[in-house]
């Protein structure tokens, strides 16, 4: 894999410093069932790495310490880790609200046929990726088959009550393009999606997130490779708008790895760049005994890909396009 660490250290992008900190990111592993194209985790079936429960024990301390709200569980496949349950539990009974961000194909893998009826008894928010409404984008970013299984996964969490407002069970689903290009305005490409799922499938959802690309890891190294990378830089920098750094996801959030250190946020942890981007790695228990408020955040090249247009985070659109504002694209 070609590294775009290199074209991305030396950066004008505009210092960041942290606020309170409202949400742990827990990286449970990178072990995938699948293996995307986009995949910034470089996630996949043969990855091996994975959060164990003294490091799991010691996020929920630090929730506890600093009063956090949310536990946003991510990897690769999270449930795919074996503390899985046993951390999800633990942290519902601490009063934390907790997010999977569920590969939807997992729930149709043998032996996790757990997965879909444990989160909404836990009653978890899930956060889905289906990264377009067409069967053959889908198959092509993700893998063959992977679109058909996603909208049967995606029907099941609806037989158990996700995406039904009376119940209360929240099923967000993730956009993100399929190439070089910004995705599109996050409110239309919601009703899109709310009518066609809805008209296709029978198939509802809350909130449509539209995140995206990062020039990193996989998908860093797939622009290299095609000769895109400095065109699709050169999209996110000129799309960057100032008031979107106030939103970023870096501010109120720290991703941890599965060895409990801490990162600005997911992209960071991938590129190995650690919290604040000092020399000494910071670790969970460091937030035992203080915590990040007020911290500078480590900023390079890709922060452009949160702050370009709507804005991108984990959270989707950071803001609404303006007015006219068209789709930028690298063809
Ligand atoms: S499902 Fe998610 S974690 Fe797994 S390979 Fe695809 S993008 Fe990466
Ligand atoms: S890439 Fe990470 S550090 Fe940079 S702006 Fe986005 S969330 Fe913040």
């Amino acid at each position: 894999m070609l590294d775009s660490w290199p074209r991305l250290a030396a950066s004008d992008f505009p210092a960041l410093r942290r606020a309170a900190l409202a949400t742990l990111q827990l990286n449970l592993g990178y072990l995938c069932n699948i293996s995307c194209i986009h995949c910034h985790v470089d996630a996949g079936p043969r990855r091996t790495e994975r959060m164990d429960r003294p490091t799991m024990e010691l996020a929920l301390a630090v929730a506890a310490r600093h009063r956090v709200g949310t536990l946003d569980l991510t990897g690769g496949s999270p449930e795919m880790n074996p503390e899985f349950r046993w951390l999800v539990g633990a942290a519902r009974g601490a009063g934390l609200h907790v997010m999977d961000r569920l590969n939807p194909t997992i729930i149709e893998e043998p032996g996790y046929e757990w997965v879909a009826p444990f989160l909404a008894d836990a009653r978890v928010e899930v956060v889905a990726s289906l990264p377009c409404y067409s069967e053959a984008n889908v198959d092509e970013q993700r893998g063959d088959g992977v679109f058909e299984s996603s909208i049967r996964a995606l029907r099941r969490l609806n037989d158990l009550g996700y995406g039904d407002p009376a119940r209360g069970l929240v099923l967000n689903l993730i956009y993100n393009p399929n190439g070089a290009f910004l995705p599109p305005p996050q409110a239309a490409l919601e009703a899109d999606y709310v009518r066609f799922l809805d008209e296709r499938f029978g198939i509802r959802f809350n909130r449509l997130f539209t995140l995206a690309n990062m020039p990193i890891k996989r998908f860093g190294s797939w622009l290299i490779s095609h000769g895109k990378f400095e065109e699709y830089v050169g999209v996110l920098r000129a799309a960057h708008r100032d008031e979107n750094t106030a939103d970023v996801m870096c501010r109120t959030l720290v991703s941890v790895d599965y060895r409990g250190y801490l990162y600005d946020c997911d992209f960071n942890q991938m590129l190995g760049l650690p919290q604040g981007g000092g020399a000494a790695p910071r670790h969970l228990r460091d937030l035992l005994a203080e915590p990040l408020d007020g911290a500078p955040i480590a900023v390079a090249g890709h922060c452009y890909g949160c702050t370009a247009g709507q804005g991108s985070s984990c959270g989707g659109a950071l803001v609404m396009p303006l007015p006219g504002e068209r789709q930028k694209t690298v063809d």
